[in-house]
Order: structure tokens, then C-alpha cells, then sequence
């Protein structure tokens, strides 16, 4: 029997020189970097880098470099203002009729652009106390048809407390889909086991995946196994995208993502821009040509290959089209 996904996880990569010594890499990177926020890579997704290519797009998105240090303007600790949308511990609600439940704080790869590196998940910890008043929160207000559960990574949580929190939130009457917001399926495709696949599509809910892939050979290996299984469960698969620089700034890369992903039943959701989050500025692609970029796309895609380009703007009741 192939090994189970908590020992994979555990065996991921927690040091850059493990990593370079994988690829056969001696490039530069930043300690201090890697301490503000800490160095994580699965070996699943570490397969997929190529050997030897300091500017390899996948290595980019995890690793720590000096950059990353210096302060610039408008790069803040909070910059879609989550602190302020949380209406029970764990529960931010910004949009009518979805609210978004903070789970865990623990991911399977850390991404050096998120927007939550700096969200004070042990604030919000996923207690016991604090799941009932979230799930409180959420039966009151009977305008809420969709959850989504986020994190961290919310299929990081174990099968048991997953079917727990799945159970309590189908039985809330006024909801309609479940909505879940993560990066396993590319970055521990292993995690997607039967038991998870039941676990996530046997209830009333529908059930909506929202997966992050940046790059079309993000979905190499045994990916594409892992989304099959998905799809055959009935899940309805999208994708969100952050547009990076030196990731997938360019036409040809965003077009193979949008075919690679419909290659595996996954539709384009969203391209976002940046969200301006202190140590990122450098990942940061201009408005103007994330615009060129997109018209781009437009005459190369059919219409429903092309994600919709947004950026989410504190205080606004939906992420805001950029056009
Ligand atoms: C992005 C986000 C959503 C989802 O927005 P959609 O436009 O429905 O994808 C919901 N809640 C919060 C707090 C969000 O940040
Ligand atoms: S929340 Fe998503 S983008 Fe952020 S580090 Fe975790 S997996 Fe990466």
C-alpha cells in the first residue's frame, strides 16, 4: 500500500538546502526570509521543478529571497482587510450571501505571495467553542446559501473533524453549496483518497472546489489522477490564480494553464492581481499589463477559457473587475 499523506506530508521539504540539494541547485535565497515565514514543499510538488533552474515558476512561488525583506509603499500586514470581516472567531463574511469559515492555519506548501501570511491564525483557531459559534453565526442568517471553507488549507484537516464540520453544515437548512478553497489536490495529490473524495461529496451540499494552480505543469504527475477523482465524485472544479511575476506573466503560460486545467475538467475562475501584502511587492505584475495581458488572452480563448481578472478591493461587495 503507498504510503499514507500525513507521512508525506511530514517528509516534505523544511529547509531550502534539502530542496537545492533535490535539484541539484546552489542559488540564493534568504534565511531571514525563511524565518519570517516559514519554508514548506511536499516532495509531489517538488517533482514537477526542474533540476538545475534557479528561475523555475515553481521554485519562484516558494522561495525565500532577499526581496522580500524590503518595505514598500502600500505593502501592508492586512490588505483586503480580513481582520475587520471577521463576524464570529475563524468566520469572515464580506459578500452577501457566502461567508467564508477560516479553518486552519496549516498549509501543504507555503507560497511566498499569499495574502495570509501575516493573518493571526492563532487567534482565530478552529476550537470546539469556536466552530459552534461560527456554525451559530451561520444558521441565523438565512441570506447565506454558499460556505466556503478556507484556510490554511481546510483538506489538511483529518477525516474525522472534516466529516464533523461538513455534518453540521449540511444540516443549517438555508444552505445550499459547499465551496472549498485549496491547493492539496496539486500539492499532495495523495490527500485525494477515497475516504476524503465521500467525505466531501456524501452529503446534501453541492460541492464546489475551488483549486490555486498558477502553472500549467502544476497539474503534472499525479495530479490529474487526483481531479479525476474529484470530478467522478461529482464536484464541480475551479480554478483561482494569482498573476505573478516571473511565475505566469506571460500569454503563452496563461493560455496553457486555462487548456491544461480544461484538460482535467477544471474551468478558469478567477486571475486575481496581487493582493499588496508586506514581503510581495515583488511578485507584483502592474495593473496595465495584467490588462494587456488579459485582452490577450481574449483573442486567443474561447470565452470560457478566459478567467475573469479581479482584484479585491477592501470595503467593495465583490472582487472588483479589472477592465
Ligand atoms: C473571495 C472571498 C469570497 C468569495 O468570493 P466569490 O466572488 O464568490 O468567489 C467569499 N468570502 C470572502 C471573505 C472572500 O475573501
Ligand atoms: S493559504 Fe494557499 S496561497 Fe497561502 S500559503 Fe496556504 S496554500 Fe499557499
Amino acid at each position: 500500500m503507498s504510503k499514507n499523506w500525513q507521512a508525506e506530508l511530514a517528509e516534505g521539504f523544511a529547509t531550502v538546502h534539502e530542496l537545492f540539494g533535490y535539484l541539484g541547485l546552489a542559488a540564493a535565497f534568504s534565511p531571514e526570509a525563511a524565518q519570517r515565514f516559514p519554508f514548506r514543499v511536499p516532495r509531489a510538488y517538488a517533482l514537477r521543478m526542474r533540476p538545475g533552474d534557479p528561475h523555475d515558476p515553481l521554485l519562484r512561488q516558494v522561495l525565500p529571497i532577499e526581496e522580500e525583506l524590503a518595505s514598500h509603499h502600500g505593502f501592508v500586514s492586512d490588505p483586503v482587510g480580513d481582520r475587520h470581516a471577521l463576524k464570529a472567531p475563524g468566520l469572515l463574511h464580506k459578500y452577501r450571501g457566502r461567508a467564508l469559515l477560516i479553518t486552519t492555519g496549516a498549509c501543504a506548501i507555503h507560497c511566498r505571495y499569499c495574502f495570509r501570511r501575516e493573518f493571526p491564525y492563532a487567534e482565530s483557531q478552529f476550537t470546539p467553542q469556536r466552530e459552534k459559534k461560527a456554525l451559530d453565526y451561520l444558521a441565523v442568517d438565512t441570506e447565506l446559501s454558499e460556505i466556503i471553507l478556507s484556510g490554511g488549507d481546510p483538506l489538511l484537516l483529518s477525516d474525522a473533524r472534516l466529516a464533523h464540520l461538513i455534518g453540521q453544515l449540511a444540516a443549517i437548512p438555508h444552505l445550499r453549496r459547499l465551496r472549498i478553497h485549496t491547493r492539496v489536490p496539486l500539492v499532495l495529490p495523495s490527500r485525494m483518497e477515497g475516504r476524503l473524495l465521500e467525505i466531501l461529496s456524501g452529503h446534501r451540499l453541492q460541492t464546489v472546489v475551488v483549486i490555486h494552480a498558477n502553472h500549467p505543469r502544476e497539474l503534472g504527475g499525479d495530479v490529474g489522477g487526483a481531479l479525476a477523482g474529484m470530478r467522478d465524485a461529482g464536484m464541480t472544479l475551479l480554478n483561482q490564480a494569482v498573476l505573478l511575476r516571473q511565475v505566469n506573466d506571460s500569454v503563452q503560460t496563461l493560455c496553457d494553464l486555462s487548456e491544461c486545467l480544461f484538460d482535467h475538467g477544471v474551468l478558469p475562475y478567477y486571475l486575481h492581481l496581487l493582493d499588496r501584502v508586506r514581503g510581495t511587492a515583488h511578485f507584483e505584475v502592474s495593473e496595465a499589463e495584467a490588462l494587456e495581458l488579459h485582452e490577450a488572452l481574449r483573442r486567443r480563448l474561447p470565452g470560457y477559457l478566459v478567467p475573469r481578472l479581479v482584484r479585491e478591493i477592501e470595503g467593495q461587495p465583490y472582487k472588483q473587475a479589472v477592465s
